[in-house]
């Protein structure tokens, strides 16, 4: 995890590795992370403007663009450049937004999670952080995951231990079997908190010791630190001030290892020690040491402290004219140091609510789109029920009348422009048959008219399974049926028709008599040229010639085929 890549025979690398570099180094060294970034910056560059532009590792520059904008939201994080930070991640957001799956992904939501921890926006900040446990977790992107349980470990820890112990735990798991130093080392320190909260200081002082081991092994100098001057406060509030003292000085050691970056965590306390013991002389050594090396380094934030401190100390030693020079200068620089911090902070808070309004327009604008499309999917199901039901005889369930003079002729008219295409046009014949039931009244008249209408549905049942899957049975009106047999010879559907006409005869009507019987009359006739009325005209009269001729009986026309259209009705 800790190894660096080989800087000088690496320049050829692609942007990624870079970028992978500088993530690596974002926690240990802000400069090594600085250099890889240039570095990827320049690999990206390279392979979009020269010869090699094809390189492997470019497939996807939105998440090259995507990941530099991540680093550097990261680095701008850890300078307290809020603002920046979360102006990249959401730059980083738009570009990924086809790569939801990508590494890159997780590492956004992290550099925002973690500027929203430090504008003091918990609630935001708690989003953030489920967003981007789920996402790590889908990705695998272990590294974060453990960072996300850590974080979310550290926020529970005043409010809610029993949750923050939970959190911390699986982040150390996470961390571990990744064998993640710098993760581990976090999180040791950050349980120690815990349990020196719990009010459990052996087993803080042991997490103590354990984060400074780790953090030695990984070289995390600034936690090192953070963790000797906390080991020194503990010795020095509850134990031994000698030891106390001991841990303090060697974490005022380590921290002059680093001239660029002076670590002024440890002064406070052990200056306090000094003066409680009488050292004072001492005291303004150590804190002049510390005020020249942040001047050098030109890091204002701890000189505000330095000089409160060095104004109490050159008081107590009798030196109160340079001693108001220091409070003087405490003073100005503290003005400044809070307006400045304020600004930032207000800056941040700005693009932080921006970026949030943003996402709840946008949110509130899909829930629209998803509520409209309900709307309508349920229009649409209404609409074709509505459809259905105008087109469905109540009682029969059968189609009704409607429906055979609107989508019936459309079949119709359909079948004749196929007929106009075919070599032999009777392949498109629809026959067209007028069904009437015979003596209906007395149906009524014997059984009632809940009788006559259980009755109709068993008719219009047995002729509907009587038929073919794409032969069309209507109910006209009254006891009267219509069906249309699409692309059937006149013969073929007489023969069927008469078929059914003899099967009615052993047919029992449900909840009439066994001996019950009905019987019907029909005309068929062949409908030609999509004329529905005049077929139906024609079918008609050779219903009523069988109504004469004693009923029970299936009429056709005479000719079979095209040429009996033609003639003039008999
Ligand atoms: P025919 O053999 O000459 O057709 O004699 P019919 O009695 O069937 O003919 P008619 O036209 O005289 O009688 C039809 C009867 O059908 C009259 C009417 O009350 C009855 N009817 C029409 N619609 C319904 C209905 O929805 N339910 C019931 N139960 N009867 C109906
Ligand atoms: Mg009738
Ligand atoms: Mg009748």
């Amino acid at each position: 995890m800790e190894h660096s890549l080989p800087v000088a025979p690496a320049l050829d690398l692609p942007a990624e590795d870079w970028l992978t570099e500088a993530w690596r180094w974002r926690e240990l060294d802000a400069r090594r992370c600085r250099e890889a970034l240039d570095a990827a910056r320049a690999a990206h560059l390279a392979a979009f403007t020269g010869p090699g532009s094809a390189a492997p590792g470019f497939d996807s520059p939105g998440v090259v663009s995507a990941a530099l904008q991540v680093v550097w939201g990261y680095l701008c994080f850890r300078e307290a450049r809020l603002a920046e930070a979360l102006e990249c991640a959401e730059e980083a957001f738009g570009l990924l937004a086809a790569h939801p799956q990508s590494f890159w992904y997780s590492r956004a939501l992290n550099v925002k999670s973690c500027a929203q921890l430090e504008l003091g926006e918990l609630e935001l900040a708690t989003l953030t952080l489920r967003e981007q446990l789920r996402v790590s977790r889908a990705n695998g992107d272990t590294e974060t995951e453990g960072a996300t349980l850590h974080d979310l470990g550290v926020m529970h820890t005043q409010r809610d231990p029993a949750h923050a112990e939970g959190y911390l735990t699986a982040a150390w798991e996470v961390f571990e079997a990744t064998g993640h130093s710098v993760g581990r080392s976090y999180v040791s320190w950050s349980l120690g908190e815990l349990r020196e909260r719990q009010e459990r200081l052996d087993e803080a002082t042991a997490l103590y010791r354990r984060a400074l081991t780790l953090s030695r092994a990984c070289g995390h100098l600034f936690l090192e630190v953070l963790v000797l001057s906390r080991l020194g406060e503990l010795e020095l509030q509850h134990g031994d001030p000698l030891a106390g003292e001991q841990w303090l000085r060697e974490a005022l050691t380590r921290q002059s290892a680093d001239p660029s970056r002076p670590l002024w965590i440890t002064v406070p306390p052990l200056v306090r020690l000094l003066i409680h013991t009488g050292r004072l002389h001492e005291a303004r050594t150590v804190l002049e040491a510390q005020l020249d090396g942040t001047l050098a380094a030109g890091m204002v934030p701890p000189q505000v402290e330095i000089h409160a401190l060095l104004s109490e100390v050159l008081e107590a030693l009798g030196e109160p004219r340079v001693a108001l020079e220091h409070l003087r200068e405490h003073v100005r620089l503290f003005r400044e140091q809070n307006a400045q911090e304020q600004a930032r902070k207000v800056r941040g808070l700005e693009v932080l609510h921006r970026t949030e309004l943003a996402q709840q327009e946008a949110w509130a604008l899909r829930q629209r789109n998803e509520e409209l499309r309900a709307a309508l999917g349920e229009l649409e199901r209404l609409h074709r029920q509505l459809e259905q039901i105008s087109v469905t005889d109540e009682l029969t369930g059968v189609k009704n009348r409607h429906y055979l003079m609107t989508r019936g002729v459309r079949l119709l008219e359909d079948q004749w422009r196929v007929a106009q295409t075919q070599p032999q046009p009777e392949s498109a014949h629809v026959a067209v048959a007028i069904l009437d039931i015979d003596h209906f009244k007395a149906v009524n008249d014997t059984y009632g008219h809940d009788g006559g209408d259980r009755v109709l549905r068993s008719f219009a049942q047995f002729l509907q399974s009587g038929l073919r899957e794409h032969d069309e049975l209507s109910r006209f009106g009254g006891e009267e049926f219509v069906i249309l047999f699409p692309g059937t010879p006149l013969s073929e559907a007489y023969g069927l028709l008469n078929g059914l006409r003899l099967g009615l005869q052993g047919f029992s009507f449900e909840g009439l008599p066994p001996t019950f019987r009905v019987s019907f009359t029909a005309g068929i006739v062949n409908c030609p040229n999509a004329d529905l009325m005049d077929a139906l005209r024609r079918a008609d009269q050779l219903l009523y010639r069988g109504k004469r001729s004693g009923r029970d009986a299936v009429t056709r026309e005479k000719l079979d085929g095209w040429a009996a259209l033609r003639s003039p009705r008999s």
